[in-house]
């Protein structure tokens, strides 16, 4: 299992730091923000060490996902976020892939979010779709 010897999440991992685990298995680990933006805030990792979501393996990739689903279902949030950030402009702090699972019990509690939509046309589309794909 790669891991860092400098990640803060690797050593939660490892239990060499404390956290408020909620979930374990062979791949996967989860457990409660420390700065939540609302009550239940979680976070689901891959014990894989990497910063960004390309630099996980997809077996372990593939088990995060239920996971956050049985936090949303155990802590009962109707409504909340999931979130990955990748690179620093993009909101990442910590170096080691996470999802935040982040109830939204109300306007001012969870994630707000600024959607700053562009303007495009149906040729802009079209030409970004066929560069995409021909990468894929
Ligand atoms: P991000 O900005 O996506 O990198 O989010 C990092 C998250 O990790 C923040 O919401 C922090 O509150 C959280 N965090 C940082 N250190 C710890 C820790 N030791 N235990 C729990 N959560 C942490
Ligand atoms: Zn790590």
């Amino acid at each position: 299992m790669a891991s860092s010897a400098a990640c803060i999440f690797c050593k939660i991992v490892k239990g060499d730091i404390p956290s408020f685990k909620l979930f374990e298995s062979d791949k996967v680990f989860a457990f409660l923000d420390i700065n939540p933006l609302s009550k239940g805030h979680a976070l689901v990792i891959p014990k894989h060490h990497g910063a960004k979501l390309s630099d996980i393996p997809d077996d372990s990739l593939a088990a995060l996902l239920p996971v956050v689903k049985k936090l949303v279902l155990a802590t009962g949030a109707e409504d909340y976020n999931v979130l990955q950030n990748n690179g620093r402009i993009a909101h990442q702090e910590v170096d080691h892939v996470h999802f935040h699972m982040i109830p939204k019990p109300n306007e001012k509690e969870g994630m707000g979010i600024s959607w700053p939509q562009q303007k495009t046309d149906m040729d802009g589309l079209k030409v970004l779709l066929a560069e995409i794909k021909s990468k894929m």
